[in-house]
C-alpha cells in the first residue's frame, strides 16, 4: 500500500484527487493521512467525498474513512466496473471542475467511451477551475495528448447553492505524446462572460465583458477580444468570466462574481491575470500546468509554463509515488518534462 502524506507542501485537496485518480488507474492501494492539513478546514469536504465515491464507483473500489471531515482515508481499487454511465451528485456548491479531475485521470486507463452526469455543484467557484475553463483551456490542452473529453453545461451552478447540471463524454483510446512549449505573439484572445438571469437587469455579464475588453485593449497587446455574453438559468444568482488565449497556447484566466464586487472588477481581474500570463511567453498557464502533470506522466512530453507553483511541485511528488519515472523541472525556463 502506498502511504501518502496529505499535508505535504501544498497540502490541499489536489493530493487526494490525484492520488485517488492514479490509484484507480494503476490498481495500487493507497492510504492518505493528514488530509488537507494546510487548509483552514482540514479533512475531506463534500466535494472530495463526491469525487472519491465517483471514482470508487468507476473501478469497484473499497474505501475506508471517506466522510466529510475525515483526515485519513484508504482507497483499495478493483477492476474497471464497465459502467458506460457514471452518475455523480454534488449536494453543495462544490466545484464541478475539481470533481471531474480524478475521474478524468482514472479514465486514462479505460479503452471505451464513458459518460459522466454530474448533478449539482458549482460551475463557477473560488480557488477552482470554472467549468468554462475546463472546456476552453483544460480539455483543449489534454486533446493534444489524445484525450477526447467533451463537457457540456446543461445548467450553470453558482455559490452558495450550486445546482449545476453537467454532461461529460470521455474517450481515451488514442493517447499520444505532446509538447506544449511554443509561444506565439499573434494568437487571439476570446472569452465567455456568464451571469444568472436575475442579474440581467444590472447588465452584469455585459459589464464584466466590457471591462475585460477595455483593459485588454488598453494594454496594447491584442487588437480585439471577442467575449461571448450569456445570461443563464440557475438555482442561485451568480456570475463569472473566463478568458483564454488560443492558437497553440493554453493560457486561461478567470474571475468569479461575489456580493460587493463590481462587475467591472470581476472582468478586470480576469483581464489583468490573462495579460500577466501572456507576458511570461509561456504555452501553458500556471494552473493548467499542475493539472497536466498526470497526463504528462502517462502520455509523455513537455510543458512550458508561466510559473512553477507549489501545486505543480506537489502533483509531481504524488505522481512519482505511483510510477517508475522522474520529472525534470527546469526552474529557469519553467519547462517540465520527463527525465529519460
Ligand atoms: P487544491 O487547492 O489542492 O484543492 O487544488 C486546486 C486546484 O484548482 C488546482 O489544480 C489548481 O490549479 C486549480 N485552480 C485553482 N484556481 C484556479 C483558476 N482560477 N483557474 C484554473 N484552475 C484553478
Amino acid at each position: 500500500m502506498i502511504v501518502i502524506n496529505g499535508g505535504y507542501h501544498e497540502g490541499g485537496g489536489q493530493i487526494v484527487r490525484t492520488a485517488v485518480g492514479l490509484s484507480a488507474l494503476t490498481g495500487k492501494e493507497i492510504r492518505i493521512d493528514n488530509i488537507r492539513a494546510k487548509r483552514p478546514k482540514p479533512g475531506l469536504s463534500f466535494q472530495h467525498v463526491c469525487a472519491v465515491n465517483a471514482v470508487a464507483q468507476m473501478c469497484s473500489a473499497r474505501t475506508k474513512g471517506v466522510f466529510v471531515g475525515s483526515k485519513s482515508m484508504e482507497f483499495l481499487p478493483g477492476k474497471y466496473a464497465g459502467l458506460k454511465k457514471i452518475k455523480v451528485k454534488i449536494p453543495t456548491a462544490g466545484s464541478i471542475g475539481l470533481v471531474l479531475q480524478p475521474l478524468i485521470i482514472a479514465a486514462l486507463g479505460v479503452k471505451e467511451k464513458i459518460i459522466i452526469e454530474i448533478e449539482g455543484g458549482a460551475s463557477f467557484g473560488k480557488w477552482a477551475p470554472p467549468v468554462t475553463y475546463i472546456q476552453n483551456v483544460f480539455c483543449r490542452a489534454i486533446s493534444a495528448f489524445g484525450c477526447d473529453v467533451k463537457v457540456e453545461v446543461l445548467r450553470h451552478g453558482f455559490y452558495p447553492k450550486g445546482g449545476g447540471l453537467t454532461h461529460v463524454e470521455i474517450d481515451m483510446r488514442d493517447l499520444k505524446r505532446a509538447d506544449l512549449v511554443s509561444f506565439c505573439e499573434n494568437a487571439g484572445v476570446s472569452g465567455v462572460s456568464v451571469a444568472s438571469h436575475d442579474l440581467e437587469r444590472r447588465d452584469v455579464a455585459r459589464r464584466q465583458a466590457r471591462s475585460a475588453k477595455k483593459i485588454i485593449h488598453d494594454a496594447g497587446v491584442f487588437e480585439r477580444a471577442p467575449i461571448d455574453t450569456r445570461y443563464v438559468n440557475s438555482v442561485s444568482a451568480g456570475s463569472g468570466i473566463v478568458l483564454r488565449i488560443g492558437g497553440n497556447m493554453f493560457l486561461g484566466a478567470s474571475s468569479v462574481g461575489e456580493v460587493g464586487k463590481r462587475a467591472e472588477d470581476v472582468g478586470g481581474d480576469a483581464a489583468f491575470e490573462l495579460i500577466e500570463e501572456y507576458k511570461m511567453k509561456a504555452c501553458v498557464d500556471k494552473y493548467l500546468c499542475d493539472q497536466l502533470i498526470p497526463f504528462l506522466a502517462i502520455c509523455g512530453g513537455s510543458i512550458k509554463t508561466s510559473e512553477i507553483t507549489k501545486h505543480t511541485e506537489t502533483n509531481i511528488w504524488v505522481v512519482e509515488k505511483f510510477m517508475e519515472l522522474a520529472f525534470c523541472v527546469n526552474i529557469e525556463n519553467k519547462i517540465v518534462s520527463l527525465r529519460t
